[in-house]
């Protein structure tokens, strides 16, 4: 059907008209059969081992054209596991007592990867994702299943079910906008589109179903429209609304000179939440007051083997170094939730609620304190500071301040540079760090508040699920009550407060935020200057007011009503939300 119109959730601004492809995960279905004799399952284990190494062969010099020969040689492990004796002499074996090739080797892998699990040596648990690359592609050699994964020369969007963070953070140059079923706003995946500049539209539900490969589609991430196989009228207004967002972009440059402050002269700090390394030069173009969030589970996620002291080192004192005389605040990891490694994702049940952010550090200390190192390490110039993720008790902050000053005399009996001075923040981002601002706020140095996750956690409400994007919205009242009380402890404990979720970079809540006294707003470098242009559109005399009236609302409904007419009113506003096609 020509035109087919699916309405989504605009995940990451643009527009783009290209040809789709078709992403779809793998997934194996052991079959149930009976085994045709020891002989016959061997071999056609042997063909698959012998298949699944030419395709390896195959990739690696596809990788060796674009990468050097040092990086292609990661593929090398590949190699190793598919002449692993525990693997293979493993499946021979169940063979040989009577299962199918099929069986005997799913049982094999789930052996080794469990015993994996359980290893607490980080090497080694890198080596899982290796491993399941190996074994998913010798299972699919064994039940010729073929690779559904469309793989384009040319420029195209993709079409998929949902992608995780380091699927997204892989594409190809050739990926220039994506489209999934699942997923929402907040969601890791769109924050990393917004990161590396592609449009993205996410929560379409079924639009992996109804897109064929080579369909030409208009992936709207202003409005969060996929159309499918549209007519010449749509890509007629579609050139015209592509024009016209590029003409947007650039007169929104003009803002990149002038300071970010409210029309009576307050000064509010715009800094840049840094996922990829990419976004480092469009912040310093923006005039960035620094580096407000550097989320360094990434580093994590792209690469197959965790990075050491040193590796780090690297990446934080090149940000650093390119930020400074502005600070950068490194987060120290948060993996869990939905920034899952292949290795964590077999391991619980509910990562979302489970061994996440400074709790994952405070247990991996070895890891922790090496990636605190690496930070110290960056910070010999006093422009670095320390940020905690997911805290939920004032015991984990001393911990992990603990910890922070083991790094600090191993430095000093090493003879390697830092600041003795640096400071440490904590992430307000579960509703329990909110509640216990006032004591957090004494012994930190700021607080920063994670509105993502603590929309998800207060409303008991998926960040990833579109299902519940609904109650995802940024005008809950329980939430600004929250961060009120956030801002006022800090304030108090003489401390400065940053935003670094989302909600800094929405337009209907600078205003409140603003109003509210919040000291810097951190955002993704390509909001930076519609930031700034809401900022220069404000007094702070009005900001007050508007926040006084917002927080003395107590329900959804009455905050609609408030925010479109009042709020939506402002010209700066209308304006962003008219080019984002939002509600004005
Ligand atoms: C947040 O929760 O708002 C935040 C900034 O952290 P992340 O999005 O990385 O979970
Ligand atoms: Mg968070």
């Amino acid at each position: 059907m020509r035109n087919k119109i699916i309405r989504g959730i605009p995940a990451s601004p643009g527009i783009i008209i290209t040809k789709a492809a078709l992403y779809e995960e793998e997934k194996f279905f052991v079959p149930i059969r009976e085994s045709k004799g020891k002989a016959y399952e061997i071999s056609k284990f042997e063909l698959a081992q012998q298949k699944t190494k030419e395709e390896i062969l195959v990739i690696q010099q596809d990788f060796l054209k674009k990468t050097d020969a040092s990086r292609a040689r990661i593929l090398e492990a590949q190699f190793l596991v598919l002449e692993d004796k525990t693997l293979i002499d493993g499946t021979i074996d169940l063979i040989k007592k009577g299962d199918t090739a099929e069986v005997a080797l799913e049982q094999t892998t789930s052996k080794i990867l469990s015993r994996l699990n359980k290893i607490e040596d980080e090497y080694l648990k890198a080596r899982i994702s290796d491993i399941k690359d190996v074994t998913d592609r010798l299972m699919r050699n064994l039940t010729y299943k073929p690779k559904k994964n469309t793989i384009m020369q040319t420029k195209h969007s993709i079409i998929a079910e949902e992608l995780t963070p380091s699927e997204i953070a892989s594409l190809s140059d050739n990926v220039i906008a994506i489209a999934t079923d699942l997923g929402g706003e907040n969601s890791h995946t769109a924050i990393m589109a917004r990161a590396i500049g592609i449009p993205a539209v996410m929560g379409l539900k079924d639009a992996t179903k109804l897109v064929n490969i080579n369909d030409t589609v208009i992936i709207d991430g202003n409005q969060g429209v996929l159309i499918i196989d549209p007519d010449e009228a749509t890509l007629r207004t579609y050139d015209k609304k592509i024009k016209r967002f590029q003409q947007y972009g650039k007169e929104l440059k003009n803002l990149i000179s002038l300071p970010a402050e409210t029309l009576d002269g307050n000064s509010i700090d715009i800094s840049c939440n840094i996922d990829v390394m990419e976004e480092v030069d469009l912040a310093i173009q923006n005039n960035s007051a620094g580096v407000g969030l550097l989320r360094t589970e990434f580093l994590y996620l792209t690469s197959k083997k965790i990075p050491n002291e040193n590796e780090q080192y690297k990446i934080y004192n090149y940000i650093a170094e390119k930020i400074y005389p502005n600070s950068v605040v490194i987060r120290t990891l948060d993996i869990g939730g939905d920034k899952l490694t292949a290795d964590l994702k077999f391991t619980e049940s509910n990562p979302f609620l489970g061994c996440r952010g400074i709790r994952y550090s405070l247990t991996n200390k070895k890891l922790f304190i090496a990636q605190i190192k690496a930070i110290l390490r960056a910070s010999k110039k006093g422009n670095v500071r320390i940020l905690l993720p997911m805290v939920s008790e004032v015991k984990e902050l001393i911990l992990a301040k603990f910890y922070i000053e083991i790094a600090k005399t191993e430095l000093k009996n090493e003879k390697i540079a830092y600041d003795s001075n640096i400071g440490v923040g904590v992430m307000i981002e579960v509703p329990a760090a909110a509640i216990i601002a006032r004591p957090l706020a004494q012994e930190a140095d700021f607080l920063s508040i994670g509105s993502n996750d603590l929309f998800q956690y207060t409303l008991a409400c998926d960040r990833t699920n579109p299902k519940v994007n609904c109650s995802y919205n940024p005008l809950q009242p329980a939430v600004f009550q929250l961060i009120k009380s956030t801002i006022e402890q800090a304030h108090k404990a003489r401390k400065w407060v940053s935003c670094c979720g989302e909600l800094a970079a929405e337009p209907i809540a600078i205003p409140i935020l603003i109003g509210m006294g919040i000291d810097v707003l951190s955002v993704a470098p390509i909001r930076l200057l519609e930031v700034k242009k809401i900022v220069r559109s404000l007094s702070m005399k009005e900001a007050k007011e508007i926040a006084t009236k917002a927080l003395e609302i107590e329900t959804i409904t009455e905050m609609e009503t408030f925010i479109n007419e009042v709020i939506i009113k402002i010209p700066a506003i209308k304006e962003i939300l008219k080019e984002r096609g939002g509600t004005a």
